[in-house]
């Protein structure tokens, strides 16, 4: 996913290698080449601005002109910085103290949540979880039986809507579900919901009625990292209309640009918490920053 971002920053330090001081122009040079770097890898405006000032910053403030290792120094603070951008710490997920924890996956049609709720389903069992998946996205057609076919895959029940029994009201089979999960002791609930292809107001009211019904412990959204500058505003939409408390990015094995990965933390304020680099269902994990930052940097 960042194959040109890092070799376009890997170019900018292979230039500050042989020098033993930086100029002052040096640094410049350097900030100009970072920020088109991150441009090119469509990573938002505004986050691009204050990743750059703060480069430079950090590079006056250290006087990395006079440092022994002046290149050394420069990908140090270009490191924490990415490292900043992309969130910090780790955010891990958070457990209901009582009851069932409830998980709530929104986001376009396509941006991978059904697939992403059985991996998520698959973790949560391999630390020991009791997971049920649960099948409430009952606009697409073939949704409830891909859940289920997933579900199977991961070993996890999926509980979706009878024929005849509250079919076409993705809110009560969200309300009814957690009820099975207390009586079936399933101590995680994960809540798949419809996406179309693109936002409107009908699918975020559905979302936040599902949202209200079941009141998650983590409403995430999910975004496909490959569709660039277009998951800012659908996150920033999202945000709006339903409100999330983490991101999952998935497709993070495509080789689209990587921007909307370095863009969503700052524009959002919220934290990516896990990401998907793949169709399998072992394709997922907890996100971390610091190794985002030394991938990209490698
Ligand atoms: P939904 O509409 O949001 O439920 O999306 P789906 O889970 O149906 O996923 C849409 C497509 O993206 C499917 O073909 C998935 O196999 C694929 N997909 C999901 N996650 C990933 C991923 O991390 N990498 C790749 N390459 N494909 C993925």
């Amino acid at each position: 996913m960042f194959a040109t971002l890092s070799d376009r920053l890997a170019d900018t330090f292979k230039n500050l290698r042989g020098k033993g001081r930086l100029s002052e122009a040096d640094i410049d040079a350097t900030a100009r080449e970072i920020r088109i770097a991150l441009l090119e890898a469509d990573v938002a405006l505004p986050v691009v601005k204050d990743f750059v000032a703060a480069v430079k910053q950090r590079a006056r403030e250290e006087d990395v002109s006079g440092a022994l290792n002046p290149a050394q120094q420069v990908i140090k603070i270009v490191h924490d910085e990415l490292v900043t951008i992309l969130g910090g710490e780790t955010r891990r997920m958070r457990f209901a103290k009582q009851g069932p924890t409830v998980v709530m996956l929104a986001g376009l049609q396509g941006a991978g949540k059904t697939t992403l709720a059985a991996k998520m389903a698959l973790w949560l069992k391999e630390q020991g979880r009791s997971p049920l998946l649960v099948a409430c996205d009952l606009q697409r057609p073939n949704a409830v039986n891909q859940l289920q076919v997933n579900g199977e895959r991961a070993g996890v029940k999926v509980f979706a809507p009878e024929p005849g029994n509250g079919v076409g009201d993705p809110v009560a089979v969200a309300r009814a579900s957690v009820e099975e999960a207390k009586r079936t002791l399933h101590d995680v609930v994960i809540v798949d919901t419809a996406g179309r292809l693109g936002v409107d107001a009908e699918l975020m009211q559905q979302a936040a009625d599902i949202r209200d019904a079941v009141s998650p412990d983590e409403v995430l959204f999910v975004v496909d990292a490959m569709i660039g500058q277009d998951a800012v505003g659908t996150a920033q939409a999202f945000l709006d209309g339903v409100g999330y408390d983490g991101v999952v990015l998935t497709k993070l094995d495509g080789d689209a640009r990587g921007g909307a990965a370095l863009s969503i933390r700052q524009v959002t304020g919220r934290p990516v918490m896990f990401a998907s680099a793949g169709e399998k269902l072992s394709d997922f994990d907890v996100f971390h920053p610091d190794r985002m930052a030394s991938r990209i940097l490698d």
